[in-house]
């Protein structure tokens, strides 16, 4: 199938100043050479600890940030060489939700005003009555109605401002959307609710995500494919299910292997990294994780691995083959979460069921 989005060779270094002259002393290596693709529906989640450089992957993609190299395709189009009128109707088509809905919505703002804005500056909609139906319809299709209109960001829960958010960013009819940690700072019974109106929502329009988030318990129940990242690069990339059944880089080992069990019968098999990562500043020659690396050898100190197909899975790790394969069983959601989403998938087949009835 032919990718909504394509990046190839992705990097963004950016400059490290200090002094009163802003003399430019380092540079931080965020993003190397990252090459993916998104089929159009997919769900692609991008993992890794803080500061491995996802979100300012996420970013790039959307060139809200101008890459240091690379490429990235929307839809066959080359969005790098878009200008002006060209690249603002290409912004049309991908979109991004943020962790923080409070910090990304306009106080000032209602959310009549909030979601007319980007219907009025892309030419979607320009009379009076043809913006109010066209924010009743997306207040609706995020779960909230037409009531909430008038209200602003401070009037409305996480959970609702983060609906907000969501609709804000389907105002313009994407194809894509970046979904950066989109449910971290809600609890559990509100991210149950905001996976679902995503999952739905992807189902009805067809959207392709591109989901950044640490918690793999999330990953695992909305992911088609996991792309692993390491101090800027990709390191693994394989579907979902593959992933979690038989990891093969130990460094998605060891993130699996942090993630609490909740059953105390069974012992933590520990792949575990030593120390914390290196500075994106000196990043260690050959493989970056070669100094956390509980199976490393005098290779991968000196010898970068190439990212390479293993099975379904795309590795860069010389030693692959010889880690040992058994299934990263444990990593779930969370009780309450899937409780909370079994409930909702009740609800939503039931409604499903009376509507074709
Ligand atoms: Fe570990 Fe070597 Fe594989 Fe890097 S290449 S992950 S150091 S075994």
């Amino acid at each position: 199938m032919t990718p909504i989005l394509a990046v190839e060779g992705l990097t963004k270094r950016f400059p490290v100043r200090r002094g009163i002259l802003r003399r430019v002393v380092g540079h931080v290596e965020a993003v190397r050479d990252v090459d993916l693709a998104i089929a159009p529906g997919e769900t692609l989640a991008i993992v890794g600890e803080s500061g491995c450089g996802k979100s300012t992957l996420g970013r790039l993609m959307l060139r809200l940030i101008e890459p240091t190299a690379g490429k990235v395709t929307l839809d066959g189009t080359d969005t790098m060489a878009l200008k002006g009128p060209a690249l603002r109707r290409l912004r049309r088509d991908m979109q991004i939700i943020f962790q923080d809905p409070f910090g990304s919505l306009n106080p000032r703002m209602s959310v009549r005003e909030t979601l007319a804005e980007p219907l009025k500056l892309h030419g979607l909609a320009d009379t009076d009555d043809t913006i109010a139906a066209a924010v009743d319809d997306l207040l609706m299709r995020c779960g909230l109605s037409a009531h909430h209109a008038g209200r602003y960001p401070h009037e409305f829960s996480g959970g609702q401002r983060q609906r907000v958010g969501i609709a804000r960013a389907l105002a313009t009819r994407p194809k894509l959307i970046v979904c950066d940690e989109p449910v971290s700072a809600l609890d559990v019974s509100v991210q149950a609710q905001i996976l679902n109106l995503l999952a739905a929502l992807q189902q009805d329009l067809g959207l392709a995500y591109v989901f950044i988030s640490h918690d793999l318990a999330v990953v695992r129940h909305v992911a088609h494919r996991v792309a692993v990242m390491y101090l800027g690069r990709i390191v693994e990339e394989a579907p979902a299910e593959d992933l979690f059944a038989k990891p093969l880089h130990p460094y998605t080992r060891s993130l699996l292997d942090a993630v609490p069990r909740p059953d105390p019968t069974r012992r933590r098999e520990t792949v575990s990294a030593k120390g914390d990562a290196p500075s994106a500043m000196a990043i260690p020659p050959g493989c970056a994780f070669h100094t956390r690396c509980p199976i490393a050898t005098a290779r991968c100190s000196a010898e970068r691995p190439a990212l390479r197909p293993l099975g379904t899975t795309k590795v860069a790790c010389h030693h692959a083959e010889d880690a040992p394969v058994r299934p990263a069983a444990g990593v779930t959601a969370s009780d309450a979460l899937r409780k909370r989403l079994a409930i909702l998938n009740e609800r939503r087949r039931a409604r499903e069921a009376e509507v074709t009835a």
